[in-house]
């Protein structure tokens, strides 16, 4: 693997992962069926290891140098706590809404820290906000359970046979029902978990108190100072007589925090699983500098979660964050939707469908023309941004939209972010004196310039749908259970499958994951007959389409 930092863009060169035993299990694929999702938990590893010999793929991950680093100085801290020597990642407090909350933090304003709780079993291993609220978190999570079909299939595939037995698996990533439902599948598993949050902002305490009521030793709660989220983790990670040895992380904090306080846990680690953007960032930073100490999967970029997670999620949810901040009507709107990747599709897509007049604008000329194609007028956002009614930004760049561009919007203008952090919207530049900020509602500050003129910003930039609505349990469960089969491959791995590297999933474990979805909607795979098979080239049981296959 050979990566470089070009404009700064991560420009990861993939080169090929040679990974051994593949052409043996290229003979176990023969006898895998993933058509009728009937893989069994062992196989899994199986499929890990044939990662064809790819040809050089390149493949970019934007991230904003300044912007992953930011310093975290405007949440209040707790006094009396110990100093911090690195802010939390901007993953960690980005906004995010959470699923429906049964229970408010805000009716107790003591810290969980200061409160001795027991489960009714009388283990006290876990800080919440309120053990008490354990039956509403297990109501939350059965919800949840309904629509993460793959990952309850994963469970009961995986009985009696337990490929994580005797893992002890540390985690951090938002603390919801969809969540707990990965925790729980990794339990039924066979593994140990000890889990923290990644965000101060997105647990649900609730259901935070139903993992920590199951014997999970869960360390998280809703409004986290910076304080306590590092007391989290280090509670998480440093328990006496249990060790992790792997890592489940959703942001990079968990592993920096490794890293820099508990580098001999590295010694038993079998793996990193990583998800987020930053997170992967970070850990194809360290494998270039030769730090990384163990192999690590990148989540984030298999083709099913880019493809749910940024398109389809981001499809769903525009319209939910507009409509519960604003009640705005869509019919006959003007909006431009800036950058037309994948989240910029979605959210075109579900724009035009409810009859909004929307145009794009791109720096590619790729993706502009598939815009023109799709039926947008591609323009330069200077030329419309006089006349539009919605301005959304979905390009991952920052200073997408400037404060010329915001003085020169018409009164009513909305605008919004979809793309990366709180980068792409110059929010800064509206924090001057002569502008009035007023705040409507949650989310939701109304931008007043001297002449009365009104923009209408959600969220302060931030993104708009994990700050102002839900996220689709369906669309988790691809992300969760790439997560699990990812644990599960690298814990079984044979001594030597997986160097101190980044690897990504191979093509078959996307397969797997998206056929393991498909009995949800009784969809039916055709078989390729062996003549077929022959004639294209194919193994019958995938993988279907090489890696540089764009979908
Ligand atoms: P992408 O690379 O597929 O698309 C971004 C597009 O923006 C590209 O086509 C690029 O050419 C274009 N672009 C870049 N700078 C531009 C500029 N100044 N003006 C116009 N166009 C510009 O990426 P993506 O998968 O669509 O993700 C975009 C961002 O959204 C990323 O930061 C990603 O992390 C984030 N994201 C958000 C969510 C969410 O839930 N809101 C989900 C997934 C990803």
């Amino acid at each position: 693997m050979t990566d470089s930092i070009v404009d700064g863009k991560l420009e990861v060169k993939q080169a090929s992962k040679e990974v051994k035993e593949s052409e043996n299990v290229a003979e176990k694929y023969s006898a895998m069926t993933v058509k009728n999702t009937d893989m069994n938990v062992g196989e899994l590893s199986a499929a890990f290891t044939a990662v064809p010999t790819l040809k050089s793929v390149k493949k970019q991950i934007q991230f904003a140098n300044q912007e992953d680093k930011q310093e975290f100085s405007k949440f209040p801290t707790k006094a009396g706590r110990r100093s911090l020597s690195r802010s939390i990642s901007q993953s960690s407090t980005d906004s995010y809404s959470s699923a429906a909350s049964y229970t408010d933090s805000s009716d107790d304003e003591s810290s969980p820290r200061d409160k001795n709780q027991a489960n009714t079993k009388g283990n006290s291993d876990f800080c919440v906000k309120n053990i008490k609220q354990a039956e509403f978190g297990r109501r939350e999570i059965e919800i949840a359970e309904q629509d993460m079909s793959a990952l309850m299939a994963l469970r009961k595939r995986a009985q009696g046979e337990k490929p994580l037995a005797g893992a002890k698996i540390v985690g951090c990533t938002h603390i919801t029902a969809q969540t707990a439902v990965l925790v729980e599948t990794l339990v039924a598993l066979g593994a140990q978990c000890r889990w923290t949050a990644c965000n101060i902002y997105s647990t649900q305490n609730e259901v935070a108190a139903a993992l920590a009521e199951s014997g999970v030793a869960v360390f998280a709660w809703k409004g986290e100072s910076e304080d306590d989220f590092w007391w989290c983790i280090d509670r998480c990670v440093n328990s006496e007589g249990w060790q992790a040895n792997m890592i489940l992380d959703d942001g990079g904090d968990l592993t920096h925090w490794v890293y820099k306080k508990y580098p001999n846990v590295f010694k038993k680690t079998q793996g990193i699983v990583e998800e987020s953007v930053t997170g992967v960032h970070r850990l194809y930073q360290l494998s270039k500098a030769g730090k990384l100490c163990v192999p690590a999967m990148n989540v984030n970029d298999s083709v099913t979660k880019q493809k749910f997670d940024n398109l389809y999620c981001c499809r769903e949810s525009i319209l939910d964050g507009l409509k519960r901040t604003t009640d705005v009507m869509f019919g006959g709107k003007q909006v431009v939707v800036c950058g037309y990747g994948e989240v910029g599709k979605g959210c075109c897509m579900a724009l035009k469908a409810l009859g909004a007049i929307v145009c794009i604008t791109e720096i590619d000329p790729i993706c502009a023309l598939q815009g023109c194609m799709d039926g947008f007028r591609v323009v330069k956002l200077n030329e419309v941004i006089r006349s539009m009614d919605m301005v959304i930004t979905c390009t991952g760049n920052k200073n997408v939209v400037t404060r010329e561009q915001l003085d020169r919007m018409k009164n009513g203008c909305i605008v919004c972010n979809m793309g990366h952090s709180n980068t792409e919207i110059d929010v800064a530049s509206l924090r001057t004196p002569e502008l009035t900020w007023e705040r409507v509602r949650s989310q939701v500050d109304h931008v007043i310039w001297p002449d009365g003129k009104r923009v209408i910003l959600l969220a302060e930039g931030r993104l708009l749908n994990l700050s102002c609505s839900t996220v689709p349990s369906f669309v988790l469960s691809i992300t969760a259970t790439t997560q699990a089969l990812a644990l599960i491959e690298l814990y079984n791995a044979p001594e030597g499958r997986y160097k101190q590297d980044v690897y990504l999933l191979p093509k078959k474990m996307d397969e797997y994951v998206a056929s393991l979805h498909l009995p949800n909607f009784d969809a039916h795979l055709t078989e390729l007959s062996d003549e077929q098979a022959k004639y294209m080239g194919l193994n019958k049981n995938g993988p279907f389409k090489p890696n540089y296959y764009r979908y």
